[in-house]
């Protein structure tokens, strides 16, 4: 066994935990991180990178499938085909390198790696069991980041043809029937995927619409994108059973009971926190329902013992992990810091894309702000049009008294990459005015958020 001591440790190397060792290393601290299964956690392995890959490739093959039945384009050619296996190994490909390049940049940072699990001894000790090991670790300082993992149904667990999105995303056939219970971002983006891969998708989601956390507005050009696809929606309906030998998922929905064929089944109704194996309930950290409970400079109730990511609740998306990381390793390094952030963006990658950064209207109103809201179609955009990218908006709410940005939600083809702009907005304090006075290229997508700030001040231009 061996016996090493740091300054700075971190448990798990994803998003959260990979970005704060690194940093603890550039300024200097002496930092290890273990790690159990994969350098870059969920997110470079079986979740953010893998699955917009997939939906790359998706996307390429429903363009060709057009191309191929008729095309406003002028471009046809004969019945394209897709090899998943050579599109999976090529996801694999840019996992590898991201995850290769999240190694390097730690023995960079002088970061010393250890693969392995890591268990709590005491507030100051955890114990490794993997690689080269068992090993004990004595810090000054502990930072969990151990994340997420997917929540499963008690009644139909995973094993067989019931799958998670990590299992999903290493799929080298097609399934011709996918199930896929919950209807959030997860399942949507995938379900989208597969159907322009080919497979019969039907999605089953008990509450009564798509992407519940999303505003019915924002959801309904989704909707109508599913309806294209062909992809079967059950609202308000719940998944009773899998029969492995038949094939069969019992679904119940408008008070019937029925019977949908699936070679497979994706259970996407959530992640929770991955504490299984840390054994945290030896220690006084308090929680917050199944989350670890954080300050504002993510330290939990045991000086000494921070945490970050997704062991720490909602929002659950990789950027937050990282912002919270590198506070967090600035911090230990005698900085002072604290969570000062005004928005953390959401982007949901399905067809089209939907961002919401900031308030939403209700949220806004909630919050006692009079406001004013507007919005601006992508139909009238310019750069939309020479995109076939018409469906969709932007939405921009604003506080009436002095038109500042207190969100900005959108949806359409690309708007994932307006993302920032919105929460650069936001962060900076920008009002109305800023907006409609800054010179937005043409032609651009993002003069379609010009001109909802235009609208919203009564003086639009291209509607
Ligand atoms: P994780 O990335 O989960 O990393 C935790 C690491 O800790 C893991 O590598 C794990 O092996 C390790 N670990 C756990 N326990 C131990 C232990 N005891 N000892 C040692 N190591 C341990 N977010 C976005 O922002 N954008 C997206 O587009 C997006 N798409 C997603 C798509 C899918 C299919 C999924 C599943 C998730 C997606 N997410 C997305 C969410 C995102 O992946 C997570 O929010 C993010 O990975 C959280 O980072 P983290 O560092 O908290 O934890």
């Amino acid at each position: 066994m061996s016996d090493l001591k740091c300054h700075t440790l971190v448990i798990g190397a994803g998003p959260g935990g990979y970005v704060a060792a690194i940093r603890a290393g550039q300024l200097g601290l002496d930092t290890i991180i273990v790690e159990r299964q994969y350098w870059g956690g969920t997110c470079l392995n079986v979740g953010c990178i893998p699955s917009k890959a997939l939906i790359h490739v998706a996307d390429e093959y429903d363009k060709v499938q057009g191309f191929a039945k008729k095309s406003p384009l002028g471009i046809s050619l004969q019945s394209p085909t897709l090899d998943l296996k050579t599109s999976m190994a090529w996801k694999d490909g840019i996992v590898a390198q991201l995850t290769g390049g999240v190694s390097g940049l730690l023995k960079k940072a002088d970061v010393r790696k250890v693969l392995g699990t890591a268990q709590f001894v005491d507030g100051k000790t955890v114990e490794v069991d993997g690689e080269g090991g068992p090993h004990i670790i004595r810090a000054e300082n502990i930072i969990i980041a151990t994340g997420s993992v997917s929540a499963q149904l008690p009644h139909i667990p995973f094993g067989g043809d019931v799958i998670s999105s990590s299992q999903a995303l290493a799929l080298t056939e097609l399934p011709k029937r996918l199930s896929i219970i919950g209807a959030g971002y997860i399942g949507m983006e995938l379900g989208m995927a597969f159907a322009k891969l080919g497979a019969k998708v039907t999605i089953i989601e008990m509450a009564d619409s798509i992407l519940p956390s999303f505003d019915a507005q924002l959801s309904a050009p989704v909707g109508q994108r599913l309806k294209e696809l062909g992809v079967d929606l059950h609202l308000g309906a719940r998944a009773l059973g899998f029969d492995a030998k038949t094939k069969a998922l019992t679904v119940e929905a408008s008070g019937k009971s029925i019977k949908l064929p699936s070679d497979k089944v994706l259970v996407t109704i959530g992640r929770r926190p991955a504490l299984d194996a840390l054994g945290l309930e030896s220690l006084l950290v308090d929680m917050e329902g199944e989350f670890i409970k954080i300050d504002t400079r993510c330290r939990t109730s045991m000086s000494g013992i921070y945490a970050i990511g997704d062991v720490t609740g909602n929002p659950m998306l990789a950027h937050r992990a990282m912002a919270q990381g590198e506070m967090v390793a600035e911090i230990l390094a005698g900085e002072k810091r604290a969570w000062d952030k005004t928005v953390i963006p959401a982007v949901c990658f399905t067809d089209p894309e939907i961002v919401t950064v900031g308030l939403s209207e209700d949220e806004a109103i909630a919050a006692g702000y009079g406001v004013k809201v507007e919005s601006f179609p992508f139909l009238a955009n310019g750069r939309a049009k020479t995109m076939e990218a018409e469906g969709g908006f932007v939405r921009i709410i604003a506080r009436a008294e002095d038109h500042l940005v207190l969100g900005v939600q959108a949806a359409g083809q690309g708007v994932s990459e307006l993302s920032s702009y919105f929460a650069m907005m936001c962060e900076m304090g920008a009002r109305l005015e800023d907006i409609a006075g800054t010179i937005h290229a043409h032609p651009t997508l993002g003069e379609a958020v010009q001109e909802t700030a235009l609208k919203a001040l009564g003086k639009a231009l291209h509607i």
